[in-house]
């Protein structure tokens, strides 16, 4: 079985970089597919404070560029493919990818989740306009400007603190009157006097002629309806969407089970309903999506394909 690998593994985040490495180091013969970008969601953070272990300074990126390195030492082969299709009918499966088409033992699905839209009108076409979901990326666009946060979940608090680093007001926009974030994000929030925030409030439409220039906010609780328009001085505003995440499982739609908000339940070594397909980080279904859950369900998932193989390709 010469163009066979052992283990294929969807998807270049975290999980997909921990799956690899452990494949790899295992001696199995380990393909890391990757999208046309390396990481997953962990790039666009500014800050990985939990990450056990990591350096005080440690970003998303440096991260992710060591993990890469260590997926490089073990010897996984690495290739830049999407893949549109996959068989997971035979022993044998089959990827299928805008380049060429892949056949594994067993293969690793890690292909994360990606951010939720707001769903109002004038998002779309204002993304990368005013309009973004990544503070890392963006936040030095708006410096000494007015910038809109939409959500109060954990990643909406930590990115607002952080756009407050450059932006000289920064209003949480939250739907509810109570945040959802962890009470010690919410406590240095609260304390943070650059951040406001506009309770029982959601965004119906976001206007614009190729840049953000006004939003429009409606309070739930009084139907008061509002329309921020970007100071003169500045001419745009920002506005940043931190409202949760959906798995990106259209690919194995039909071909794996998958919940009804469209993630992959496994048992606790990862393994899916199809034999000799796992699925590991935040594609699961789970209750914690981090680096460090993400990296565990990829070591994880490795092992027990390497195990499965043994078990089903003895020679
Ligand atoms: P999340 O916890 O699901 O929070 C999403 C927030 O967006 C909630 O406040 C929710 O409002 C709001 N929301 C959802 N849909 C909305 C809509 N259509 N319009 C307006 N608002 C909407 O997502 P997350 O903050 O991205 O966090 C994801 C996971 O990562 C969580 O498990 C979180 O704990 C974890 N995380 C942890 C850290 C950390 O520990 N440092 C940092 C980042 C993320 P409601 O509150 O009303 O539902």
């Amino acid at each position: 079985m010469e163009n066979v690998y052992d283990i294929a593994i969807i998807g270049s985040g975290p999980a997909g970089l921990a799956a690899a490495l452990y494949g790899a180091r295992a001696k199995m013969k380990t393909l890391l597919l990757e999208g046309m970008k390396v990481g997953g969601q962990i790039v666009i953070t500014h800050e990985v404070a939990n990450y056990p272990g990591s350096v005080p300074e440690a970003t998303g990126p440096s991260l992710i560029g060591r993990m890469e390195e260590q997926v490089e030492e073990f010897g996984a082969e690495r290739v830049m493919d999407n893949i549109v299709d996959v068989d997971f009918t035979d022993k044998i499966k089959v990827l299928k990818g805008a380049k060429g088409e892949y056949k594994a033992k067993a293969v690793i699905v890690a292909t994360g989740a990606s951010p939720k839209l707001a769903g109002c009108p004038g998002e779309k076409e204002l993304t990368g306009k005013g309009v973004s979901y990544c503070a890392t990326c963006d936040a030095d666009f708006f410096e000494d400007m007015e910038v809109f946060v939409i959500g109060g979940g954990d990643t909406a608090v930590e990115e607002a603190m952080f756009l407050t680093k450059f932006a000289r007001k920064v209003t949480i926009v939250h739907r509810r009157a109570e945040l959802r974030a962890a009470k010690s994000i919410q406590e240095k929030a609260f304390k943070n006097e650059k951040l406001n925030f506009m309770w029982n409030t959601v965004i119906e439409e976001i206007k614009g002629d190729g840049i953000v220039e006004s939003a429009v906010f409606k309070n739930r609780e009084t139907g008061e309806v509002t329309e921020f328009v970007a100071p003169e001085e500045d001419g745009t505003f920002g506005i940043f969407v931190f409202i949760g995440y959906d798995p990106k499982s259209a690919l194995v739609e039909g071909k794996l089970e998958l919940d009804e908000s469209g993630y992959i339940p496994t048992d606790d070594n990862m393994k899916t309903n199809v034999e000799g397909v796992f699925a590991a980080g935040d594609i699961r279904v789970k209750s914690l999506r981090q680096v460090v859950t993400a990296t565990a369900d990829g070591a994880i998932a490795a092992v027990q394909a390497e195990k499965y193989i043994e078990e089903h390709f003895a020679e």
